[in-house]
């Protein structure tokens, strides 16, 4: 069954800022994030240069999290 008009579904390369790359579901080929599951605060426990604006100081406050350094 073909599906005309409709986006391919398929495998897509997600290649994160950090160098960590996945493949997730995508209507793209290849996808580019700034932060992942292997580089995120939130999994690692500890902080990056992902900081912007002091985003992940909010994020720390907001769940309570202190500096993990
Ligand atoms: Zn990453």
């Amino acid at each position: 069954m073909k599906a005309e008009g409709h986006p391919v579904y398929h495998k897509a390369v997600v290649t994160c800022a950090c160098g960590e790359t996945f493949e997730t579901g995508s209507v793209k080929e290849n996808l580019r994030v700034e932060i992942c599951s292997k580089c995120h605060p939130f999994f690692t426990g500890k902080q990056k240069l992902v900081d912007a604006g002091g985003r992940v100081d909010r994020f720390n406050k907001k769940y309570g999290m202190k500096n993990a350094q």
